[in-house]
């Protein structure tokens, strides 16, 4: 406001100041015409029709340089950079999380927000759009909004060095009613990276899902074929296809199976479990489970740790993670082998970092899923140690990837589905827990699992 009055009330002072001048003249004038005597009633009156003419039309003129500074007084107006100058709009611009810009005549950006100078990388000097946002699409559509041309929702995408997929808003903006450049484009950006990549994950998966299950489907269609038709007759040739009939009939009812538990813990992931479990008691019970498949590989499986270890989560769903764990460490070990289960019933921060690395510095180790740690926070830990061939370091950050087997790697005739870790680690997030892994190749491998204790456990609540 005070920026407007400044101008106006200069523009009086200018008025006062001809005025008085024109009046002085005008006296001036007339008392030398009536000392040198020229003075008579025709002069006079002359001069005084000459003097109102000139008065009536500097007043005209003055009127009509008035109501032009009206018509575009304020500096929003004027200069259109400064729409993102006013108060409030300024701050609700400022404030907004996505990108919005202004973009004036030429090109140039007139203002910016914090968003829009962090998602194209402007300077203090935002120079140019084409400078900072090279996709022809969106310059085309600045350009006509610029020319006066109705506005448009432009996309586009890179995927170098970053892949990033991004809708423009070209929004046209008037904002002066005449002159040479009314028009400015008004630009808000959408990043859908986020969004575009889910979508793709989406039809990844069933593209996966199908592919798993459509692989066994068409073994079973053939060997249907075979018994049909040459086999028929061939009794030995028919008892080692049902053989394979009934893998594969198994592996693809665990595939639904881990279909399905992967889809319900997605599910109910934000909801935080409210039962109780107890760790050990349920490793033992998972151990003694699995013993058939142990034994038929000669392969030990020993339990080690506390004798309790009560922790906040759903039986059932803990129960899988200790089932997927010593599962696969039965599956990737060689005949004769030893598995160790060892489970802590209270640890800590420094007791969970002395434990995800117990396999020297040579070893691969990653966290598969972060533990939340508010200060005071308590946790019960199982470990399952093997001693299979390892898993190489490049494999680590993809093992919990739906679907993502170790290349080469075979599991005998219960051949993995690629989906136990990946459903391991939603688990564990949706316990608030952590999820690690740390393998020597030759040495074998460790897979921990921390989940937060129940207030009992706690030695506060202990003593
Ligand atoms: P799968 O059903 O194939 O076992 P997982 O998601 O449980 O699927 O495991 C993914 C991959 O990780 C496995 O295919 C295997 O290559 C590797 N892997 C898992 N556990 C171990 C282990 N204890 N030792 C070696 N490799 C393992």
């Amino acid at each position: 406001m005070s920026n407007n009055s400044q101008p106006e009330h200069e523009g009086r002072r200018l008025r006062r100041r001809d005025m008085i001048a024109l009046t002085l003249n005008s006296v001036a004038v007339l008392l030398i015409l009536g000392l040198t005597g020229a003075m008579n009633i025709w002069v006079a009156l002359t001069a005084i029709a000459a003097i109102s003419a000139m008065s009536v039309i500097y007043f005209l003129l003055i009127s009509s340089t008035a109501s032009e500074h009206e018509a575009a007084p304020p500096d929003a107006v004027a200069k259109p950079g400064s729409l993102f100058d006013m108060s409030p709009a300024h701050e609700m611009l400022e404030s907004l999380p996505f990108p919005v810009m202004l973009v004036g005549p030429g090109g140039r950006i007139e203002s910016a927000n914090p968003s829009a100078h962090e998602f194209l990388g402007l300077g203090s000097e935002s120079g140019l759009l084409s400078g900072s946002l090279r996709q022809p699409k969106v310059l085309e559509a600045v350009s006509g909004v610029l020319r006066g041309e109705a506005g448009r929702l432009v996309e586009y995408s890179t995927f170098a060095p970053i892949e990033s997929h991004v809708r423009v808003h070209v929004i046209p903006l008037k904002v002066r009613e005449t002159g040479s450049f009314p028009w400015r484009a008004l630009l808000v950006l959408a990043d859908e990276t986020a969004s575009k990549r889910a979508e793709r994950m989406r039809g990844d998966f069933l593209a996966n899902a199908s592919h798993e299950l459509r692989t066994p489907l068409a073994s079973l269609a053939g060997f249907i074929e075979t018994l049909k038709g040459h086999a028929r007759e061939d009794i030995e040739a028919r008892d080692r296809f049902l053989t394979i009939m009934q893998d594969q009939t198994e592996r693809m009812r665990r595939l639904i199976n881990d279909l399905l538990s992967l889809s319900r813990i997605e599910m109910d992931e934000h909801v935080p479990p409210s039962g109780e479990a107890d760790l050990t008691a349920m490793t033992q019970d998972t151990i003694d489970s699995l013993a058939p498949q142990a034994a038929a590989k000669a392969i030990s499986v020993d339990f080690e740790g506390d004798a309790t270890a009560k922790v906040i989560g759903e039986r059932d769903q803990l129960f899988e993670i200790a089932q997927n764990l010593i599962e696969n460490a039965i599956k990737y070990s060689s005949n004769g082998t030893r598995i160790v289960c060892d489970v802590h019933g209270d640890i800590g921060r420094e007791d969970i970092d002395r434990l995800t690395h117990s396999l020297g510095p040579q070893a691969g180790r990653l966290t598969i899923a972060n533990p939340a740690l508010p200060a005071g926070r308590r946790f019960a830990m199982l470990r399952v140690r093997d001693a299979g061939k390892g898993i190489e370091r490049r494999h680590l950050p993809r093992l919990s990837e739906r679907f993502y087997r170790v290349d080469g790697q075979k599991s005998g005739p219960r051949e993995g589905t690629g989906l136990g870790l990946a459903i391991v680690k939603h688990i564990v997030s949706r316990h608030r827990g952590g999820f690690f892994v740390e393998s020597l190749p030759g040495e074998g491998t460790i897979f921990s699992v921390c989940i937060p204790n129940t207030p009992a456990a706690a030695p506060t609540a202990q003593t």
